[in-house]
């Protein structure tokens, strides 16, 4: 659906543009209690970050099962007891093969079991996506001005942190992603409802939602 437009018409910069404008726009339906606000901007930040995984090849199901293996990415526990046990470096994870969920409505469900909602105010659960967010950017633009192959590997798993907070907020304010990102893309692009999408790039540089 956006693989076509995406390739001919953004750079990856554009790329993390529109994926930081709609977080952005998602962290404003926080603010403002916009429960409707919140819910489109995230799913909209969420496929942009889809698109920057697209160009660098990083298969965002394995980043975040790697990352996340049905425990904490930093003190490694379910549910998580950073708060407890304070971890200074991240924990070695013990990856059990066969826990994997297999859908993406599994993984949101993973999320809750290692993050509880109810530990959390969906405003920090928004702080920590913007948190995030400003990694991705960190590691894009280091792999860029570098090119190390490590780089690349810290842009896999900084997309998995945006993906965990993702989740984050979407637990905190009841949005089943999977659920709504089908019916978001149930007649192709959500704008202009073609596959491919035709939207232009000033008119996705307009959009507001
Ligand atoms: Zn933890
Ligand atoms: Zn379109």
């Amino acid at each position: 659906m956006y693989s076509l437009p995406d390739d001919q018409l953004y750079s990856i910069y554009d790329l993390l543009a529109h994926q930081q404008r709609f977080a952005m726009r998602a962290l404003k339906g926080i603010r403002k209690g916009d429960h409707e606000k919140l819910k489109i901007n995230l799913l909209i930040a969420f496929s942009w970050l889809m698109a920057i995984a697209n160009r660098f090849h990083i298969d965002v199901d394995d980043a975040v099962w790697q990352r996340f293996p049905m425990l904490c990415s930093y003190c490694s526990k379910k549910p998580c007891a950073c708060k407890k046990v304070k971890p200074t470096s991240r924990r070695k994870l013990v990856i059990i093969k066969n826990a994997r969920p297999p859908t993406l409505a599994g993984f949101q469900e993973m999320f809750v079991a290692i993050y509880p909602p109810g530990r959390r105010t969906l405003s920090d659960a928004g702080i920590h996506l913007a948190e995030e967010m400003g990694e991705v950017s960190e590691a894009v633009h280091n792999f860029l001005g570098q090119h190390r192959s490590g780089q690349l590997q810290s842009i896999k798993q900084e997309i998995a942190d945006f993906v965990s907070c993702v989740f984050g907020i979407a637990n905190s304010a009841r949005i089943n992603i999977a659920a709504e990102l089908a019916k978001m893309f149930s007649h192709n692009c959500h704008v202009c409802h073609k596959a491919p999408c035709v939207c232009s790039f000033s008119k996705v540089a307009r959009l507001r939602t």
